[in-house]
Protein backbone atom coordinates (compact mmCIF):
# COMPACT_ATOMS: atom_id res chain seq x y z
CA UNK A 1 0.00 0.00 0.00
CA UNK A 2 1.44 3.38 -0.40
CA UNK A 3 1.64 5.97 1.82
CA UNK A 4 -1.24 8.31 -0.38
CA UNK A 5 -3.87 5.63 -0.18
CA UNK A 6 -2.81 4.59 3.49
CA UNK A 7 -3.69 7.70 4.45
CA UNK A 8 -6.53 7.98 3.05
CA UNK A 9 -7.78 4.54 4.89
CA UNK A 10 -6.55 5.79 7.95
CA UNK A 11 -9.23 9.17 7.44
CA UNK A 12 -12.11 7.12 6.79
CA UNK A 13 -12.05 5.12 9.55
CA UNK A 14 -14.83 6.14 12.04
CA UNK A 15 -13.82 6.19 16.18
CA UNK A 16 -15.26 3.04 17.01
CA UNK A 17 -13.32 1.05 14.05
CA UNK A 18 -10.37 2.78 15.99
CA UNK A 19 -11.16 1.48 19.54
CA UNK A 20 -11.99 -2.25 17.44
CA UNK A 21 -8.57 -2.57 15.71
CA UNK A 22 -6.50 -1.09 18.78
CA UNK A 23 -8.16 -3.77 20.58
CA UNK A 24 -7.95 -6.49 18.09
CA UNK A 25 -3.90 -5.29 17.34
CA UNK A 26 -3.41 -5.16 21.01
CA UNK A 27 -5.08 -8.82 21.26
CA UNK A 28 -7.48 -7.16 24.00
CA UNK A 29 -10.39 -9.09 22.56
CA UNK A 30 -9.89 -12.35 20.19
CA UNK A 31 -13.49 -11.26 17.93
CA UNK A 32 -15.86 -8.56 18.17
CA UNK A 33 -18.46 -9.35 19.58
CA UNK A 34 -21.62 -6.65 19.18
CA UNK A 35 -25.51 -6.49 20.20
CA UNK A 36 -28.40 -4.77 18.91
CA UNK A 37 -31.00 -4.25 22.15
CA UNK A 38 -33.90 -3.06 21.19
CA UNK A 39 -36.95 -2.60 23.78
CA UNK A 40 -39.82 -4.32 22.31
CA UNK A 41 -41.93 -1.23 23.37
CA UNK A 42 -42.92 0.37 19.42
CA UNK A 43 -41.69 -0.57 15.51
CA UNK A 44 -38.09 0.40 14.47
CA UNK A 45 -37.23 3.80 13.44
CA UNK A 46 -34.28 5.59 11.52
CA UNK A 47 -32.59 6.11 14.53
CA UNK A 48 -32.52 2.76 15.19
CA UNK A 49 -31.44 1.55 11.69
CA UNK A 50 -27.99 3.72 12.14
CA UNK A 51 -27.63 1.31 15.10
CA UNK A 52 -28.42 -1.42 13.48
CA UNK A 53 -26.10 -0.88 10.39
CA UNK A 54 -23.42 0.30 13.01
CA UNK A 55 -23.35 -2.66 15.04
CA UNK A 56 -23.22 -5.39 12.32
CA UNK A 57 -21.62 -3.78 10.37
CA UNK A 58 -18.58 -2.70 12.59
CA UNK A 59 -19.41 -7.21 13.21
CA UNK A 60 -19.23 -7.69 9.53
CA UNK A 61 -15.97 -5.68 8.92
CA UNK A 62 -14.10 -7.47 11.68
CA UNK A 63 -15.14 -10.75 11.21
CA UNK A 64 -17.39 -10.86 14.29
CA UNK A 65 -20.84 -11.36 15.51
CA UNK A 66 -23.92 -9.45 16.30
CA UNK A 67 -26.57 -10.78 18.93
CA UNK A 68 -30.16 -9.48 18.96
CA UNK A 69 -31.30 -9.25 22.42
CA UNK A 70 -34.68 -7.56 23.15
CA UNK A 71 -33.85 -5.57 26.49
CA UNK A 72 -37.58 -6.79 27.45
CA UNK A 73 -37.32 -5.85 31.63
CA UNK A 74 -40.33 -3.61 31.62
CA UNK A 75 -43.82 -5.86 31.02
CA UNK A 76 -45.70 -2.38 31.23
CA UNK A 77 -44.89 -1.27 27.60
CA UNK A 78 -43.88 -4.35 25.70
CA UNK A 79 -45.51 -7.01 23.69
CA UNK A 80 -45.11 -9.41 20.82
CA UNK A 81 -46.18 -7.89 17.96
CA UNK A 82 -43.57 -4.83 18.45
CA UNK A 83 -40.87 -8.42 18.14
CA UNK A 84 -42.13 -9.63 14.95
CA UNK A 85 -41.60 -6.07 13.78
CA UNK A 86 -38.77 -5.74 15.29
CA UNK A 87 -37.20 -9.22 13.50
CA UNK A 88 -38.99 -8.11 10.41
CA UNK A 89 -37.14 -5.16 9.69
CA UNK A 90 -33.88 -6.13 10.76
CA UNK A 91 -33.94 -8.83 8.48
CA UNK A 92 -35.16 -6.47 5.60
CA UNK A 93 -32.71 -4.22 6.37
CA UNK A 94 -30.13 -7.11 4.93
CA UNK A 95 -28.79 -8.18 8.55
CA UNK A 96 -29.07 -11.64 10.38
CA UNK A 97 -28.35 -11.89 14.28
CA UNK A 98 -25.59 -14.79 15.45
CA UNK A 99 -28.17 -15.00 18.49
CA UNK A 100 -31.57 -14.21 19.30
CA UNK A 101 -31.64 -13.78 23.23
CA UNK A 102 -34.25 -11.50 26.05
CA UNK A 103 -32.79 -10.17 28.74
CA UNK A 104 -35.82 -11.61 30.28
CA UNK A 105 -34.40 -15.12 29.52
CA UNK A 106 -31.63 -13.75 32.04
CA UNK A 107 -33.78 -12.99 34.96
CA UNK A 108 -33.05 -16.16 37.13
CA UNK A 109 -29.18 -15.53 36.21
CA UNK A 110 -29.88 -11.37 37.45
CA UNK A 111 -31.68 -12.44 40.80
CA UNK A 112 -28.63 -14.81 41.70
CA UNK A 113 -26.33 -11.59 41.29
CA UNK A 114 -28.28 -9.61 42.94
CA UNK A 115 -28.74 -11.87 46.42
CA UNK A 116 -24.53 -12.34 45.78
CA UNK A 117 -24.28 -8.32 45.66
CA UNK A 118 -27.14 -8.13 49.35
CA UNK A 119 -24.47 -11.02 50.63
CA UNK A 120 -21.58 -8.48 49.64
CA UNK A 121 -23.24 -5.89 51.44
CA UNK A 122 -23.65 -3.70 48.22
CA UNK A 123 -27.12 -3.97 48.24
CA UNK A 124 -30.26 -3.38 50.34
CA UNK A 125 -34.16 -3.31 50.50
CA UNK A 126 -35.42 0.11 50.47
CA UNK A 127 -38.90 0.64 51.49
CA UNK A 128 -38.85 4.76 51.13
CA UNK A 129 -41.11 5.82 48.27
CA UNK A 130 -39.93 6.32 44.96
CA UNK A 131 -40.72 9.96 45.77
CA UNK A 132 -38.50 9.88 49.25
CA UNK A 133 -35.93 8.22 46.71
CA UNK A 134 -35.98 10.97 44.38
CA UNK A 135 -36.07 13.80 46.67
CA UNK A 136 -33.31 12.62 49.27
CA UNK A 137 -30.85 12.00 45.78
CA UNK A 138 -30.03 15.48 45.88
CA UNK A 139 -29.00 17.59 43.12
CA UNK A 140 -26.13 17.72 40.97
CA UNK A 141 -25.08 20.77 43.85
CA UNK A 142 -25.78 18.86 46.80
CA UNK A 143 -25.60 15.28 48.03
CA UNK A 144 -28.14 13.05 48.56
CA UNK A 145 -29.49 11.85 51.90
CA UNK A 146 -28.75 8.13 53.26
CA UNK A 147 -31.91 6.38 53.47
CA UNK A 148 -33.18 5.29 56.72
CA UNK A 149 -33.18 1.54 55.91
CA UNK A 150 -29.89 1.60 54.15
CA UNK A 151 -28.15 -0.07 57.10
CA UNK A 152 -30.30 -3.47 57.68
CA UNK A 153 -28.41 -6.48 58.10
CA UNK A 154 -27.70 -8.62 55.04
CA UNK A 155 -29.94 -11.50 56.69
CA UNK A 156 -32.73 -9.06 56.59
CA UNK A 157 -32.26 -8.04 52.99
CA UNK A 158 -31.96 -11.22 51.33
CA UNK A 159 -35.66 -11.81 53.65
CA UNK A 160 -37.13 -8.81 51.81
CA UNK A 161 -35.77 -9.24 49.10
CA UNK A 162 -36.85 -13.20 49.00
CA UNK A 163 -40.48 -12.26 49.93
CA UNK A 164 -40.22 -9.18 47.03
CA UNK A 165 -39.88 -12.00 44.92
CA UNK A 166 -42.89 -13.85 46.30
CA UNK A 167 -45.44 -11.11 46.01
CA UNK A 168 -45.75 -10.26 48.86
CA UNK A 169 -45.54 -6.34 48.49
CA UNK A 170 -47.33 -4.13 46.37
CA UNK A 171 -45.99 -1.95 43.11
CA UNK A 172 -43.98 0.75 44.59
CA UNK A 173 -43.95 -0.51 48.20
CA UNK A 174 -40.19 -1.84 48.14
CA UNK A 175 -37.30 -1.51 45.62
CA UNK A 176 -33.65 -3.17 45.67
CA UNK A 177 -30.83 -0.91 45.55
CA UNK A 178 -26.96 -0.72 44.74
CA UNK A 179 -25.50 0.65 47.97
CA UNK A 180 -22.67 2.61 46.81
CA UNK A 181 -22.31 6.31 47.80
CA UNK A 182 -25.17 9.02 48.55
CA UNK A 183 -23.32 11.60 47.50
CA UNK A 184 -20.84 10.65 44.23
CA UNK A 185 -20.66 13.33 42.02
CA UNK A 186 -21.90 10.97 39.45
CA UNK A 187 -25.53 10.65 40.16
CA UNK A 188 -26.05 7.03 38.87
CA UNK A 189 -24.12 6.36 41.75
CA UNK A 190 -26.29 7.89 44.67
CA UNK A 191 -28.06 3.92 45.41
CA UNK A 192 -29.08 3.34 42.20
CA UNK A 193 -32.39 0.94 42.03
CA UNK A 194 -31.72 -2.17 40.62
CA UNK A 195 -34.84 -3.83 41.18
CA UNK A 196 -38.57 -2.77 41.46
CA UNK A 197 -42.12 -4.48 41.75
CA UNK A 198 -44.24 -4.31 38.91
CA UNK A 199 -47.76 -6.98 39.43
CA UNK A 200 -48.33 -7.25 35.58
CA UNK A 201 -48.31 -9.87 33.61
CA UNK A 202 -44.70 -10.40 30.95
CA UNK A 203 -45.13 -11.10 27.47
CA UNK A 204 -42.65 -14.06 27.66
CA UNK A 205 -42.62 -14.95 31.27
CA UNK A 206 -46.17 -14.55 32.05
CA UNK A 207 -46.65 -14.39 35.64
CA UNK A 208 -43.55 -15.78 37.06
CA UNK A 209 -42.02 -12.45 38.00
CA UNK A 210 -43.79 -9.52 40.15
CA UNK A 211 -39.63 -7.80 40.64
CA UNK A 212 -37.93 -6.67 37.60
CA UNK A 213 -34.30 -4.87 36.81
CA UNK A 214 -33.94 -2.01 35.91
CA UNK A 215 -31.78 -0.99 32.53
CA UNK A 216 -28.82 -0.07 34.40
CA UNK A 217 -28.86 -3.66 36.22
CA UNK A 218 -30.16 -5.85 33.63
CA UNK A 219 -27.95 -4.46 30.58
CA UNK A 220 -24.11 -4.56 31.19
CA UNK A 221 -24.91 -8.30 33.06
CA UNK A 222 -27.07 -9.43 29.74
CA UNK A 223 -24.19 -8.09 27.85
CA UNK A 224 -21.49 -9.91 30.05
CA UNK A 225 -23.65 -13.03 29.51
CA UNK A 226 -23.33 -12.97 25.74
CA UNK A 227 -19.64 -12.16 26.12
CA UNK A 228 -20.45 -9.04 24.30
CA UNK A 229 -16.93 -7.35 23.67
CA UNK A 230 -18.08 -3.96 22.14
CA UNK A 231 -21.54 -2.47 23.84
CA UNK A 232 -22.40 0.35 21.29
CA UNK A 233 -25.36 2.77 23.02
CA UNK A 234 -25.91 6.46 22.55
CA UNK A 235 -24.19 9.27 24.29
CA UNK A 236 -26.98 9.97 26.82
CA UNK A 237 -25.56 7.12 28.58
CA UNK A 238 -22.23 7.58 29.11
CA UNK A 239 -22.65 9.13 32.54
CA UNK A 240 -24.29 5.67 33.32
CA UNK A 241 -20.95 4.30 31.87
CA UNK A 242 -19.39 3.92 35.61
CA UNK A 243 -21.80 1.95 36.93
CA UNK A 244 -22.13 -0.28 33.87
CA UNK A 245 -18.23 -1.46 34.61
CA UNK A 246 -19.31 -1.00 38.73
CA UNK A 247 -21.73 -3.76 38.08
CA UNK A 248 -19.27 -5.99 36.23
CA UNK A 249 -16.46 -5.89 38.65
CA UNK A 250 -18.09 -6.19 41.56
CA UNK A 251 -19.22 -9.61 39.87
CA UNK A 252 -16.45 -10.27 38.52
CA UNK A 253 -18.11 -11.54 35.32
CA UNK A 254 -16.84 -11.16 31.71
CA UNK A 255 -15.78 -7.64 31.01
CA UNK A 256 -17.79 -6.22 28.47
CA UNK A 257 -17.12 -2.58 27.76
CA UNK A 258 -19.50 0.37 26.92
CA UNK A 259 -18.84 3.04 24.03
CA UNK A 260 -20.90 5.89 22.87
CA UNK A 261 -22.02 7.67 19.84
CA UNK A 262 -24.18 10.41 18.99
CA UNK A 263 -27.92 9.71 18.47
CA UNK A 264 -29.01 10.23 15.01
CA UNK A 265 -31.51 13.51 14.60
CA UNK A 266 -33.28 14.13 11.61
CA UNK A 267 -35.35 17.26 10.97
CA UNK A 268 -39.04 17.53 10.59
CA UNK A 269 -39.81 14.37 12.35
CA UNK A 270 -39.58 12.93 15.60
CA UNK A 271 -37.92 9.58 16.94
CA UNK A 272 -39.04 9.09 20.21
CA UNK A 273 -41.01 6.15 20.18
CA UNK A 274 -43.07 7.34 23.01
CA UNK A 275 -44.10 9.90 20.66
CA UNK A 276 -44.61 7.70 17.25
CA UNK A 277 -46.99 5.58 19.02
CA UNK A 278 -49.02 8.76 20.34
CA UNK A 279 -49.42 9.56 16.64
CA UNK A 280 -50.26 6.30 15.74
CA UNK A 281 -52.95 5.79 18.69
CA UNK A 282 -54.10 9.14 18.08
CA UNK A 283 -54.87 8.99 14.57
CA UNK A 284 -52.80 11.63 13.48
CA UNK A 285 -51.03 8.86 10.46
CA UNK A 286 -53.03 5.87 9.61
CA UNK A 287 -50.08 3.33 11.46
CA UNK A 288 -47.04 2.77 12.56
CA UNK A 289 -46.22 1.83 8.51
CA UNK A 290 -47.95 5.24 7.49
CA UNK A 291 -45.58 6.49 4.54
CA UNK A 292 -44.90 9.86 6.22
CA UNK A 293 -43.68 7.84 9.63
CA UNK A 294 -39.82 7.87 10.35
CA UNK A 295 -40.21 4.26 11.11
CA UNK A 296 -38.43 1.41 9.60
CA UNK A 297 -41.80 0.01 8.08
CA UNK A 298 -43.30 3.41 7.06
CA UNK A 299 -39.87 3.88 4.97
CA UNK A 300 -40.35 1.00 3.41
CA UNK A 301 -44.44 1.49 2.77
CA UNK A 302 -42.92 4.73 0.94
CA UNK A 303 -40.63 3.40 -1.31
CA UNK A 304 -37.05 3.29 0.50
CA UNK A 305 -35.23 0.30 -0.51
CA UNK A 306 -32.56 -1.36 2.29
CA UNK A 307 -29.72 -0.40 0.01
CA UNK A 308 -30.64 3.43 0.60
CA UNK A 309 -31.02 3.76 4.00
CA UNK A 310 -28.05 1.84 4.62
CA UNK A 311 -26.24 4.06 2.53
CA UNK A 312 -27.84 6.94 3.83
CA UNK A 313 -26.50 5.37 7.39
CA UNK A 314 -22.95 5.15 5.97
CA UNK A 315 -23.07 8.32 4.14
CA UNK A 316 -23.62 10.38 7.56
CA UNK A 317 -21.35 8.58 9.61
CA UNK A 318 -20.54 8.20 13.39
CA UNK A 319 -20.28 11.45 15.35
CA UNK A 320 -19.16 11.69 18.81
CA UNK A 321 -21.45 15.16 18.83
CA UNK A 322 -24.83 15.29 19.00
CA UNK A 323 -26.21 16.55 15.81
CA UNK A 324 -28.96 17.02 13.82
CA UNK A 325 -29.03 15.20 9.93
CA UNK A 326 -30.97 17.55 7.04
CA UNK A 327 -34.08 15.45 6.14
CA UNK A 328 -33.04 16.10 2.59
CA UNK A 329 -30.06 13.43 2.66
CA UNK A 330 -32.40 11.00 3.51
CA UNK A 331 -34.28 11.61 0.45
CA UNK A 332 -31.07 12.02 -1.78
CA UNK A 333 -30.23 8.65 -0.24
CA UNK A 334 -33.43 7.05 -1.92
CA UNK A 335 -33.43 8.99 -4.83
CA UNK A 336 -29.42 7.92 -5.71
CA UNK A 337 -30.76 4.45 -4.87
CA UNK A 338 -33.82 4.71 -7.42
CA UNK A 339 -32.56 6.80 -9.89
CA UNK A 340 -30.10 3.22 -10.62
CA UNK A 341 -32.87 0.53 -10.07
CA UNK A 342 -36.43 2.02 -10.85
CA UNK A 343 -37.54 1.84 -14.48
CA UNK A 344 -39.07 4.93 -15.97
CA UNK A 345 -42.35 5.37 -17.11
CA UNK A 346 -45.55 7.67 -18.08
CA UNK A 347 -48.04 8.93 -15.86
CA UNK A 348 -50.41 11.94 -15.85
CA UNK A 349 -51.38 13.02 -12.46
CA UNK A 350 -53.95 15.55 -13.09
CA UNK A 351 -54.89 14.80 -17.07
CA UNK A 352 -56.24 16.91 -19.28
CA UNK A 353 -57.21 15.56 -23.28
CA UNK A 354 -55.07 16.15 -25.95
CA UNK A 355 -56.54 15.42 -29.63
CA UNK A 356 -54.19 15.66 -32.86
CA UNK A 357 -56.15 16.94 -35.40
CA UNK A 358 -53.84 15.42 -38.53
CA UNK A 359 -53.64 12.24 -36.72
CA UNK A 360 -55.87 8.94 -38.08
CA UNK A 361 -57.91 8.47 -35.29
CA UNK A 362 -58.61 4.95 -36.47
CA UNK A 363 -54.67 4.38 -36.53
CA UNK A 364 -53.04 3.48 -32.62
CA UNK A 365 -49.17 3.22 -33.35
CA UNK A 366 -46.19 1.57 -31.11
CA UNK A 367 -43.29 3.72 -30.26
CA UNK A 368 -40.09 2.41 -28.42
CA UNK A 369 -39.03 3.71 -24.88
CA UNK A 370 -36.22 3.25 -23.10
CA UNK A 371 -36.99 1.99 -19.66
CA UNK A 372 -33.78 2.97 -17.30
CA UNK A 373 -30.88 5.30 -19.40
CA UNK A 374 -28.88 4.25 -16.04
CA UNK A 375 -28.91 0.66 -16.76
CA UNK A 376 -29.02 -0.84 -20.19
CA UNK A 377 -29.92 -4.17 -19.59
CA UNK A 378 -33.35 -2.93 -18.81
CA UNK A 379 -34.03 -2.30 -22.02
CA UNK A 380 -36.63 -0.95 -24.18
CA UNK A 381 -40.76 -0.90 -24.17
CA UNK A 382 -43.41 -0.51 -26.64
CA UNK A 383 -45.79 2.23 -25.80
CA UNK A 384 -49.06 3.13 -27.56
CA UNK A 385 -49.81 6.36 -29.33
CA UNK A 386 -53.31 7.57 -31.07
CA UNK A 387 -55.01 10.68 -31.49
CA UNK A 388 -56.21 11.33 -28.49
CA UNK A 389 -53.80 11.57 -25.02
CA UNK A 390 -53.90 13.07 -21.87
CA UNK A 391 -51.11 15.38 -20.74
CA UNK A 392 -50.62 17.18 -17.36
CA UNK A 393 -53.14 19.93 -16.99
CA UNK A 394 -50.08 22.70 -15.86
CA UNK A 395 -47.84 21.57 -19.13
CA UNK A 396 -50.75 23.65 -21.23
CA UNK A 397 -51.76 27.47 -20.42
CA UNK A 398 -53.98 29.50 -22.22
CA UNK A 399 -52.13 32.80 -21.38
CA UNK A 400 -48.60 32.08 -21.21
CA UNK A 401 -46.23 34.47 -19.29
CA UNK A 402 -42.77 34.96 -20.96
CA UNK A 403 -40.47 32.15 -21.06
CA UNK A 404 -42.87 29.24 -20.60
CA UNK A 405 -41.79 26.68 -23.23
CA UNK A 406 -44.63 24.12 -22.65
CA UNK A 407 -47.73 24.00 -24.87
CA UNK A 408 -49.92 27.45 -25.54
CA UNK A 409 -51.94 28.22 -28.41
CA UNK A 410 -48.97 28.15 -31.48
CA UNK A 411 -46.89 26.97 -29.85
CA UNK A 412 -44.52 23.43 -30.42
CA UNK A 413 -43.39 21.22 -28.12
CA UNK A 414 -42.00 17.71 -28.31
CA UNK A 415 -43.88 14.93 -26.43
CA UNK A 416 -41.40 12.20 -24.70
CA UNK A 417 -40.57 9.72 -27.21
CA UNK A 418 -42.95 10.16 -29.76
CA UNK A 419 -43.41 13.42 -32.06
CA UNK A 420 -43.44 17.19 -32.12
CA UNK A 421 -47.12 18.40 -32.04
CA UNK A 422 -47.90 22.02 -32.16
CA UNK A 423 -51.20 23.28 -30.18
CA UNK A 424 -53.90 25.10 -32.78
CA UNK A 425 -57.31 25.55 -30.57
CA UNK A 426 -58.73 24.61 -27.79
CA UNK A 427 -61.96 23.91 -26.42
CA UNK A 428 -63.68 24.83 -23.21
CA UNK A 429 -66.20 24.11 -20.62
CA UNK A 430 -69.54 26.05 -20.13
CA UNK A 431 -67.50 27.98 -16.62
CA UNK A 432 -64.67 28.14 -18.88
CA UNK A 433 -62.35 25.39 -18.07
CA UNK A 434 -59.94 24.02 -21.26
CA UNK A 435 -61.12 20.75 -21.93
CA UNK A 436 -59.41 19.82 -25.02
CA UNK A 437 -56.13 21.06 -26.53
CA UNK A 438 -56.13 20.26 -29.84
CA UNK A 439 -52.92 20.34 -31.77
CA UNK A 440 -51.58 19.32 -35.25
CA UNK A 441 -48.17 16.51 -35.24
CA UNK A 442 -45.33 16.49 -37.60
CA UNK A 443 -44.83 12.87 -38.94
CA UNK A 444 -41.49 13.58 -39.66
CA UNK A 445 -40.52 14.28 -36.20
CA UNK A 446 -40.93 10.71 -35.56
CA UNK A 447 -39.71 9.55 -32.28
CA UNK A 448 -38.95 13.38 -30.97
CA UNK A 449 -36.31 13.80 -33.21
CA UNK A 450 -36.14 17.28 -35.03
CA UNK A 451 -36.62 16.87 -38.87
CA UNK A 452 -35.01 20.07 -40.25
CA UNK A 453 -32.56 21.02 -37.29
CA UNK A 454 -35.98 23.31 -35.59
CA UNK A 455 -35.41 23.21 -31.66
CA UNK A 456 -38.24 22.88 -29.48
CA UNK A 457 -37.95 23.92 -26.22
CA UNK A 458 -40.33 21.97 -24.30
CA UNK A 459 -40.90 18.59 -23.57
CA UNK A 460 -43.82 17.13 -21.95
CA UNK A 461 -44.77 13.70 -21.24
CA UNK A 462 -48.42 11.93 -22.04
CA UNK A 463 -50.15 9.00 -21.82
CA UNK A 464 -52.28 7.44 -24.90
CA UNK A 465 -56.39 8.28 -23.77
CA UNK A 466 -57.11 4.55 -25.42
CA UNK A 467 -55.61 2.32 -23.48
CA UNK A 468 -54.44 4.43 -20.43
CA UNK A 469 -55.20 2.77 -16.55
CA UNK A 470 -56.33 4.85 -13.88
CA UNK A 471 -54.88 5.13 -10.30
CA UNK A 472 -54.81 6.57 -7.42
CA UNK A 473 -51.71 8.83 -6.39
CA UNK A 474 -50.46 9.62 -2.37
CA UNK A 475 -48.21 12.21 -2.56
CA UNK A 476 -46.53 13.11 1.18
CA UNK A 477 -45.11 16.37 2.35
CA UNK A 478 -43.22 16.42 5.72
CA UNK A 479 -45.09 15.63 8.72
CA UNK A 480 -44.26 18.39 10.74
CA UNK A 481 -44.17 22.14 9.98
CA UNK A 482 -41.28 22.88 11.91
CA UNK A 483 -37.59 21.62 11.90
CA UNK A 484 -37.68 20.35 15.42
CA UNK A 485 -41.05 19.77 15.64
CA UNK A 486 -40.03 18.51 19.52
CA UNK A 487 -38.74 22.50 20.23
CA UNK A 488 -42.08 23.89 21.42
CA UNK A 489 -43.22 26.65 23.57
CA UNK A 490 -44.84 25.58 26.97
CA UNK A 491 -47.76 24.93 27.05
CA UNK A 492 -47.82 23.29 23.31
CA UNK A 493 -46.39 19.71 22.56
CA UNK A 494 -44.91 18.40 19.29
CA UNK A 495 -48.50 17.45 17.87
CA UNK A 496 -49.20 21.26 17.68
CA UNK A 497 -46.24 21.12 15.17
CA UNK A 498 -47.94 18.65 12.53
CA UNK A 499 -48.30 19.19 9.39
CA UNK A 500 -51.89 19.77 8.25
CA UNK A 501 -51.40 19.05 4.54
CA UNK A 502 -48.85 16.02 4.26
CA UNK A 503 -51.41 14.17 2.54
CA UNK A 504 -52.95 14.66 -0.67
CA UNK A 505 -54.70 11.78 -2.51
CA UNK A 506 -55.11 12.63 -5.79
CA UNK A 507 -57.67 9.79 -7.97
CA UNK A 508 -58.25 8.98 -12.00
CA UNK A 509 -55.00 9.78 -12.84
CA UNK A 510 -53.42 8.25 -15.80
CA UNK A 511 -51.07 5.44 -16.38
CA UNK A 512 -49.47 3.88 -19.32
CA UNK A 513 -51.11 0.27 -19.48
CA UNK A 514 -47.99 -1.61 -18.76
CA UNK A 515 -48.18 -0.50 -14.94
CA UNK A 516 -51.35 -2.41 -15.24
CA UNK A 517 -50.28 -5.49 -13.41
CA UNK A 518 -48.01 -3.77 -10.49
CA UNK A 519 -47.56 -5.54 -6.93
CA UNK A 520 -46.68 -3.78 -3.71
CA UNK A 521 -43.59 -2.34 -3.43
CA UNK A 522 -42.81 -1.73 -7.23
CA UNK A 523 -40.88 1.22 -7.90
CA UNK A 524 -41.24 3.39 -10.89
CA UNK A 525 -39.70 6.72 -11.70
CA UNK A 526 -42.98 8.79 -13.30
CA UNK A 527 -40.66 10.78 -15.88
CA UNK A 528 -40.91 14.25 -14.57
CA UNK A 529 -42.96 13.85 -11.43
CA UNK A 530 -40.87 12.27 -9.01
CA UNK A 531 -40.49 8.26 -7.82
CA UNK A 532 -43.13 6.12 -7.02
CA UNK A 533 -43.97 2.81 -4.75
CA UNK A 534 -46.71 0.86 -5.34
CA UNK A 535 -48.54 0.66 -1.89
CA UNK A 536 -50.21 -1.90 0.16
CA UNK A 537 -53.62 -0.82 -0.56
CA UNK A 538 -53.68 -1.65 -3.85
CA UNK A 539 -55.88 -3.80 -5.89
CA UNK A 540 -56.25 -5.06 -9.39
CA UNK A 541 -59.10 -2.54 -9.97
CA UNK A 542 -57.59 0.00 -7.61
CA UNK A 543 -53.85 0.63 -8.33
CA UNK A 544 -52.22 3.29 -5.06
CA UNK A 545 -48.60 4.40 -6.19
CA UNK A 546 -47.15 6.63 -3.06
CA UNK A 547 -44.72 9.21 -4.22
CA UNK A 548 -41.45 8.55 -2.70
CA UNK A 549 -39.49 11.37 -3.45
CA UNK A 550 -39.39 14.56 -6.17
CA UNK A 551 -36.41 14.15 -8.82
CA UNK A 552 -34.67 16.70 -7.66
CA UNK A 553 -34.31 18.19 -4.15
CA UNK A 554 -37.39 20.18 -3.21
CA UNK A 555 -37.36 19.68 0.42
CA UNK A 556 -36.16 22.98 1.34
CA UNK A 557 -37.39 25.13 -0.80
CA UNK A 558 -41.37 25.17 0.13
P1 LIG B 1 -36.65 5.78 21.72
O1 LIG B 1 -36.13 6.94 22.50
O2 LIG B 1 -36.99 6.09 20.30
O3 LIG B 1 -37.75 5.04 22.40
P2 LIG B 1 -34.76 3.93 22.67
O4 LIG B 1 -33.34 4.28 22.79
O5 LIG B 1 -35.54 3.89 23.94
O6 LIG B 1 -35.41 4.83 21.57
P3 LIG B 1 -34.32 1.18 22.24
O7 LIG B 1 -35.26 0.17 21.72
O8 LIG B 1 -33.90 1.12 23.66
O9 LIG B 1 -34.97 2.57 21.93
O10 LIG B 1 -33.06 1.29 21.30
C1 LIG B 1 -32.35 0.20 20.80
C2 LIG B 1 -31.00 0.66 20.36
O11 LIG B 1 -31.14 1.63 19.34
C3 LIG B 1 -30.25 1.31 21.50
O12 LIG B 1 -28.94 0.82 21.49
C4 LIG B 1 -30.29 2.78 21.18
O13 LIG B 1 -29.14 3.43 21.63
C5 LIG B 1 -30.38 2.78 19.65
N1 LIG B 1 -31.06 3.98 19.19
C6 LIG B 1 -32.29 4.39 19.50
N2 LIG B 1 -32.57 5.58 18.93
C7 LIG B 1 -31.48 5.93 18.22
C8 LIG B 1 -31.12 7.05 17.41
N3 LIG B 1 -31.95 8.07 17.21
N4 LIG B 1 -29.90 7.07 16.85
C9 LIG B 1 -29.05 6.05 17.03
N5 LIG B 1 -29.31 4.97 17.78
C10 LIG B 1 -30.50 4.89 18.38
MG1 LIG C 1 -34.39 2.50 25.47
Amino acid sequence: MDIKSENKEKTTRNFLEEIIENDLQEGKVETIHTRFPPEPNGYLHIGHAKSICLNFGLAKKYGGKTNLRFDDTNPVKEDTEYVDSIKEDINWLGFSWAEEHYASDYFDQLYLWAIELIKKGLAYVDDQSLEEIRLNRGTVQTPGKNSPYRDRTIEENLRLFNEMKQGKYADGEKVLRAKIDMSNNNMNFRDPIMYRIIHTTHHRTGNKWCIYPMYDYAHGESDSIENITHSICTLEFDIHRPLYDWFIKQLGIFPSHQYEFARLNITYTVMSKRKLLQLVKENYVSGWDDPRMPTICGLRRRGYTSESIRNFCEDIGVAKRDNLIDYGRLEFALREDLNKRANRVMAVLNPIKLVIDNYDENVQEELEAVNNPEDETKGMRKISFSNTLYIERDDFMENPPKKYFRLSIGNEVRLRYAYFVKCVSIEKDDVGNVTVVHCTYDPLSKGGNSPDGRKVKGTIHWVNAKDCIESEVRLFDRLFKEELPDKVEDGKTFLDNINPDSLKVLKHCKMEKCLKDVTPLQKFQFERLGYFSVDYDSKQDNIVFNRCCTLKETWNKN
